[in-house]
């Protein structure tokens, strides 16, 4: 916590490291039964995901780029001289260079150019709560991650509230997992956060359900050259919202050949080479 309290400081970015005393003195709602340290970042926060998404298409578009939507790529080839794309519409496609960027679905597209990378997809749920109409007053108006109890929580809305577990869990098939969060993944989120929020306890279930991380062995994002012409940018494990707007920016230079020489040590070739990076705290791993 200490050694991320000081990228923070290096970074520029305004945050305070906090005793149990401070904790207590500024959370009254929270039991810290356990708790050494805290680390409060002021500017942190949450964005919705869903308009963000849209905000990038709609500047993308504006820049140039040509959005095909409902246009899935079902097949891929490079013959060293050039690389051909061809959608599910069967409209073939001769590209001067390719951005494999596909979520937990880049391994299996590259697989089709006989490229190999060590990317898993994994299961995830959300666990979405409301307050009791009394409760509302005292609701956590704050991002929450609680490594101790191995959750992390945001507010959604006054009176309501998500909850994600912050450990790895089994690889499973993009195209066949179960959307659904089960009783037993509920109750745990909802019990752990209890524990720490009182108030919380007494709140009930709401919207909830699972999606998928793409995830490389390290937890760390997989971007580079896989061929002369074939880029990949995949295995953000979670953590690659945050991300976004400065990956975006040393994407675009690598496809321009102006790569970054920081980008280096996500090449795709890391894992071969035995060149892993650190990443989380201890078993809390998405938290880049
Ligand atoms: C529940 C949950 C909570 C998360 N919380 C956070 C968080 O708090 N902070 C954070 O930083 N990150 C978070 N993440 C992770 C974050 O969402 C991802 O790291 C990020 O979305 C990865 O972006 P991406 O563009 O690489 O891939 P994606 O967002 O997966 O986009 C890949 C795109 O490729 C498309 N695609 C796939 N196959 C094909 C094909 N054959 N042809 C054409 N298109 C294709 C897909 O439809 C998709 O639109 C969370 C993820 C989940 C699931």
């Amino acid at each position: 916590m200490h050694a991320t309290a000081t990228g923070l400081a290096d970074a520029g970015i305004s945050h305070a490291v906090l005793t149990p005393a401070d904790l207590a003195a500024r959370f009254t709602g929270l039991d810290l039964e356990g708790t050494a340290v805290g680390v409060w970042e002021e500017h942190a926060g949450y964005a919705d995901p869903h308009r963000t998404a849209l905000g990038y298409a709609a500047a993308a578009t504006r820049y140039g780029a040509t959005l095909l939507e409902h246009t899935p790529v079902r097949e891929i080839t490079d013959d060293g001289r050039t690389v051909r794309v061809v959608t599910g519409d069967g409209t073939r496609h001769e590209v001067g260079r390719l951005l494999v960027a596909a979520g937990p679905w880049t391994g299996p597209l590259l697989a089709q150019i006989g490229v190999t990378l060590p990317l898993t997809a994994e299961r995830h749920v959300v666990a979405g709560l409301r307050h009791a109409p009394g409760d509302v007053p005292f609701a956590v108006p704050h991002v929450l991650i609680d490594i101790q109890h191995g959750y992390y929580s945001r507010p959604a809305g006054a009176d309501r509230f998500l909850l994600g577990p912050l450990a790895p869990t089994a690889a499973t098939d993009p195209d066949d997992f179960a959307t659904a969060i089960t009783t037993a993944e509920f109750d745990w989120l909802a019990a752990r956060a209890a524990q720490r929020t009182p108030v919380r306890g007494r709140a009930t279930a709401d919207r909830s359900w699972a999606s998928l991380y793409d995830v490389s062995p390290d937890w760390q994002p997989v971007t580079g050259p896989v061929s002369e012409r074939v880029y990949v940018d995949a295995g953000t494990s979670g953590h690659g919202f945050k991300l976004a707007p400065v990956w975006g920016e040393h994407v675009a230079r690598l496809l321009l050949g102006e790569p970054d020489p920081r980008l280096d040590q996500f090449s795709p070739g890391r894992f071969a080479a035995g060149a892993r990076l650190a990443s989380g705290y201890g078993a809390a791993r998405i938290l880049g």
